[in-house]
């Protein structure tokens, strides 16, 4: 299955140790992005963990919101919200994001990563 993380370009921007579009701070050195690649890892053998993949994907997506259109990013908060508050079953709530990953290239910001308006927390 490919996921969505895979299919774009969703790299964070630090400076001075801080994420400029969420505002963590970083770990070690590691940025956003780069953190978010750990768990990505961990889930792909792991079907336990996998089926955690549409919150972990999305909560990191809803946080930097630059990689996404305005529509994009409305679908995508639609989505959590109702899977979070109707309790969907991993199993749909993986159909649903599949649903939105045809919808790819409406919802992923075109720009590239460097050219995104971001807006800047402090
Ligand atoms: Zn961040």
């Amino acid at each position: 299955m490919e996921e969505l993380s895979s299919m774009v370009d969703n790299n964070t921007i630090m400076d001075l140790g801080k994420c400029i579009e969420c505002g963590a701070k970083e770990t070690d050195g590691f940025s956003c992005y780069e953190m978010f690649q750990f768990p990505l890892i961990w889930e792909h053998n792991d079907p336990e963990l996998y089926a955690l993949h549409f919150w972990l994907v999305s909560c990191y997506m809803i946080q930097h919101p630059s990689n996404y259109t305005e529509e994009g990013y409305k679908l995508m908060v639609s989505l959590f919200t109702e899977a979070y508050d109707n309790e969907w079953p991993a199993q749909y709530i993986l159909r649903k994001n599949r649903d939105l990953n045809t919808k790819i290239d409406k919802i992923t910001n075109p720009l590239p990563n460097d050219k995104r308006k971001r807006i800047y927390r402090s």
